[in-house]
């Protein structure tokens, strides 16, 4: 079986996954990893198979937020398959597993093109209900690449609450609008910065952004998740909040947006 892209190629279904979901973002630093890692883990806690497809080949930074940073996957040289690392009951595979910490990755496009394409077809995903791809931010090789390729489900934006932000969450809607996948709706990351001390919201970075764009796109927010210290802080000890503190406050968040995607 095989779709047809807007170019007329052939789209690959990989065999054994159900949906392929961007997590994607107009701009970088909006919070695009710390959603896909969290949804991920959210998702495969209420028993779906979930994998997590790190396709930021510049700067990826899944290996970390999984706590696997440092672990090598299995590759099979003779079938060319890559086999996925697992951790917190989701599959993810990342170029960041195949390089050193600190090599930068000096690549042109085509082969940013060759090294998502190898990611998607030759790791052995098995059954998954969910795929979830962390997608690099803009609208470059990687995003032409994944939907000229296999069948995208649909794509989560995410985006913080500022103008700027929201101006290049747009160029990402329009981006997927063209490449006839639908916007399954938006994450406004960053929402409100709650105080640790006292527990009060401030709405440092505007409100109001992300509900304009989706009546402009007639896509939904799928979740507002406010800027809080505990969310960063799991992050970077490589242990995501819903797998930290699954029922924290701030879990919950991911844990009702996994029920909307
Ligand atoms: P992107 O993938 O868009 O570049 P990241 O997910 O790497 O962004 O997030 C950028 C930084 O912001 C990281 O240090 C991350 O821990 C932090 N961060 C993201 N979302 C939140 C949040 N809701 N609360 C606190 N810190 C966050």
């Amino acid at each position: 079986m095989s779709a047809k892209t807007t170019q007329g190629q052939a789209k690959e279904h990989l065999p054994g996954v159900a949906n392929i979901v961007a997590v994607a973002s107009g701009k970088g630093g909006v919070g695009k990893s710390t959603t896909a890692v969290n949804l991920a883990v959210a998702m495969a806690q209420t028993g779906a198979r979930v994998g997590l497809l790190d396709a930021d080949i510049y700067g990826p930074s899944i290996p970390r937020m999984m706590g696997l940073a440092g672990y090598k996957p299995q590759i099979d040289y003779d079938t060319k398959t890559i086999h996925p690392l697992e951790n917190y009951g989701v599959k993810t595979i990342s170029i960041g597993y195949m390089i050193e910490d600190n090599q930068a990755m000096l690549w042109r496009g085509p082969m940013v093109a060759g090294a998502l394409s190898q990611l998607l077809t030759d790791v052995a995903w098995g059954e998954l209900d969910y795929l979830f791809v962390d997608m690099p931010p803009g609208t470059g090789d990687a995003q032409l690449t994944l939907t000229q390729k296999v069948p995208v489900t649909g794509a989560v934006l995410v985006t913080t609450p500022q103008d700027i932000a929201l101006l290049d969450c747009r160029k990402g809607i329009e981006m997927f609008r063209k490449a006839r996948v639908p916007a399954l709706g938006i994450v406004e990351n960053m929402s409100q910065f709650i105080c640790p001390n006292c527990g009060h919201a401030s709405a440092i970075f505007a409100e109001g952004g992300a509900e304009r764009l989706s009546q402009e796109f007639k896509t939904e927010v799928l979740a507002h998740i406010p800027l809080d210290i505990k969310i960063r802080e799991k992050a970077d000890e490589g242990t995501p909040i819903v797998a930290a503190f699954p029922d924290s406050e701030q879990a919950k968040h991911y844990t009702a947006l996994a029920g909307e995607v």
